[in-house]
């Protein structure tokens, strides 16, 4: 497949025309950005090499999101770096905000508890050079913005014409030029939860996120997906987790798994439950728990390819896909088969 087909040929002085035309097939797919005004900075360097690693050439369309209106400045910056469409969208409150039913008190008490555990992370942290600092971060924002990526995003009116989309953070790198189109791969594949490091999770975060996965496919049993990836993120069968999962801050997905019957039973249950906010459930660790269960195997998809970066993590491709990527990261930064990695659970799981 040639996705330059029918090429436009530059004059080799004209430098402001497009090298070459858009790709005649593309997929119904966005570039998905939620950020905060003050994360603008990060959010460029990301786009930046977005665009000169892979979007110049395909021009998918960006979505950024907000729970606050993005400021002139911050819209008229990123219009500037590029020439594929961007669309900017404002969260409702109620798909942001801490639900009423939510009983504040506990989740005030948790909070503080919380709080007084992180200092002690961060000490323990601190004294490897791999686990993440925990910064002095809006402790009640980043609840609502771990429920909003599980349970909203894709619900959001501008995401809702869209089936695909790529998650990008502020500050990640892109290392490797990527040569043909991740979306047109996971459409002709049949891919639906597209990732690039696994690692395990904090228990502290999620202690009953299990207990209540548990109970809700007890309850709904069809959701459970024959050949699925239990064996991934469980050790011993789905008595327990072993904290495995996806690390959501790069994704390329499939939507409308989200908006499947099982996954939005899965988050109104969760939800309802309120381990958003009653303890604190990543998205992360939401996304991967269904994407194992619910999903056989097969259609999850490990781009190996896609040289990552996002603080403190890597995915370095070694090898051949270096060569191919021209990827400037150093193989020995590869986070795959460090031991926190959950990459070897992975294999061992494909090939079981
Ligand atoms: P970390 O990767 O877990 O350290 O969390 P980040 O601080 O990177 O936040 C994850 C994503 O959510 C990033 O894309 C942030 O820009 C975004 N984000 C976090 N908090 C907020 C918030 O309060 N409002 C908005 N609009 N975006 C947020
Ligand atoms: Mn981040």
């Amino acid at each position: 497949f040639d996705p330059f087909e029918g090429s436009y040929v530059a004059t080799d002085y004209d430098c402001s025309a497009p090298a070459r035309l858009e790709p005649s097939r593309k997929a119904n797919a966005t570039i998905l950005f939620l950020a905060r005004n003050s994360d603008l900075q990060g959010v460029v360097t990301s786009l930046k090499q977005m665009e000169d690693r892979f979007n110049k050439r395909f021009r998918y369309p960006y979505t950024f999101l907000n729970d606050k209106p993005f400021s002139d400045k911050f819209k008229q910056t990123i219009v500037d770096l590029t020439d594929a469409p961007v669309e900017f969208g404002l969260i409702p409150p109620e798909d942001w905000n801490q639900p009423g039913w939510i009983d504040e008190n506990k989740a005030a008490a948790n909070r503080k508890e919380m709080q007084e555990k992180e200092i002690v992370y961060a000490a323990y942290r601190a004294s490897s050079r791999l686990l993440v600092p925990i910064m002095a971060r809006d402790i009640f924002s980043y609840r609502n913005m771990c429920r909003f990526n599980s349970g909203f995003f894709y619900r959001h009116s501008l995401m809702q014409k869209y089936r695909y989309y790529w998650r990008v953070e502020p500050d990640v790198i892109f290392y490797c030029d990527l040569g043909y189109d991740p979306f047109l791969y996971m459409q002709d594949n049949e891919k639906v939860y597209g990732f690039n490091i696994v690692l395990p999770d904090y228990i502290e975060t999620i202690a009953s996120l299990w207990n209540v996965t548990k109970q809700f496919i007890a309850e709904y049993p069809e959701v459970a997906a024959r050949n699925n990836s239990m064996d991934f993120i469980s050790d011993d069968g789905g008595e327990t987790y072993n904290l495995c999962h996806f690390w959501s801050n790069f994704e390329i997905a499939d939507a409308d798994f989200w908006r499947s019957e099982a996954y939005s039973k899965y988050f109104t249950t969760l939800d309802a439950y309120g381990g958003f906010y009653y303890e604190r459930w990543g998205d992360a660790p939401v996304h991967s728990i269904a994407a194992s269960l619910f999903l056989p195997r097969d259609k999850l998809h490990f781009f190996n390819d896609i040289g990552y970066r996002h603080h403190p993590l890597e995915h370095c491709p070694i090898g051949e896909l270096h060569k191919q990527g021209k990827c400037w990261c150093k193989e020995e930064e590869n986070f795959d088969y460090h031991w926190y990695s959950c990459m070897p659970k992975f294999e061992r799981m494909l090939q079981s």
